[in-house]
C-alpha cells in the first residue's frame, strides 16, 4: 500500500489514497482546466500587479452598478451602440460599424452585450477570456439561474466557474438517471427541491465532455 497520498500533477491538490473515487472524480472533472491555466491562475493571483489591475477593475465596475448610467457601447467587444457618437478615445471613423442596438442587459450586474456578443462562435478562448455572452453575476446569467441548466464552462461571473448545484430537467439532459442524486433536496442556489446532479458532474465543460 503506497503512504505518500496521491497529488495531482495538475493542480498539485493531494488526496488521501483511501478516497479512491474522490481521486477518480477528482481527475475527471477538476483536472479538465489544463495545467497551463492552472499556472496562469497562479500567477495572476500571486502577481501583485494583475491582482491590483483586477480589483481595480471589480471596483470600477461596483461603482457602475451604483451610479447606473446610459450605456453606449457593448460590454463585450466595446463598439459603441446604435444612435451614439464615437468616444474621445477612439478615432473618429465614419466607416466603422456600430454593433447594433444592446440586445442583452443584465438588471443586477449591469452588463450589457450586443447581438453578435451572444453568439457562440464569440465567447472568446475558455479560461482566458471573459466570455461576451456572460454577465458579471455568479450565479446565474441575465437573470437566469445556472441551476437550471446543465454544467457549461461559460457559467460563472466571467472570471471564475459556477461549480454550483445544478437541477437540469432529465429529460434530454444528456444525463442518465444515475447522474443524478436519488432523493429530492433544496437547491443551495435557488432554493428549490428537485433531484440533483451528482457533485462530480458539476465542473463537467459541457453534458459528457469532461
Ligand atoms: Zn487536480
Ligand atoms: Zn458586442
Ligand atoms: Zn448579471
Ligand atoms: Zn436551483
Amino acid at each position: 500500500e503506497p503512504e505518500k497520498p496521491l497529488r495531482c500533477s495538475q493542480c498539485q491538490k493531494t488526496i488521501k489514497d483511501c478516497q479512491k473515487t474522490d481521486w477518480k472524480a477528482h481527475k475527471r472533472s477538476v483536472c479538465t482546466k489544463p495545467a497551463i491555466f492552472h499556472k496562469l491562475d497562479k500567477m495572476m493571483s500571486k502577481n501583485p500587479v494583475m491582482a491590483g489591475l483586477q480589483s481595480f477593475e471589480q471596483a470600477a465596475w461596483a461603482d457602475r452598478v451604483r451610479n447606473p448610467q446610459t450605456i453606449g457601447a457593448c460590454d463585450g467587444c466595446f463598439r459603441r451602440f446604435r444612435g451614439f457618437p464615437p468616444r474621445e478615445e477612439e478615432e473618429e471613423d465614419e466607416n466603422t460599424p456600430d454593433a447594433g442596438d444592446a440586445f442583452k442587459h443584465c438588471q443586477d450586474c449591469d452588463w450589457t452585450i450586443c447581438r453578435d456578443c451572444s453568439h457562440p462562435q464569440a465567447q472568446g478562448v475558455p479560461y482566458f477570456d471573459r466570455p461576451a455572452g456572460t454577465c458579471r453575476c455568479p450565479t446565474a446569467n441575465f437573470g437566469v439561474s445556472y441551476c437550471r441548466s446543465t454544467p457549461n464552462y461559460l457559467d460563472g461571473d466571467g472570471r471564475k466557474p459556477y461549480h454550483g448545484d445544478r437541477h437540469p430537467a432529465m429529460a434530454g439532459s444528456g444525463y442518465s438517471v444515475a447522474s443524478f442524486e436519488s432523493q429530492e433536496r433544496e437547491c443551495r442556489t435557488c432554493g428549490v427541491s428537485a433531484r440533483h446532479l451528482k457533485k462530480e458532474h458539476l465542473k463537467d465543460a459541457l453534458p459528457g465532455i469532461v
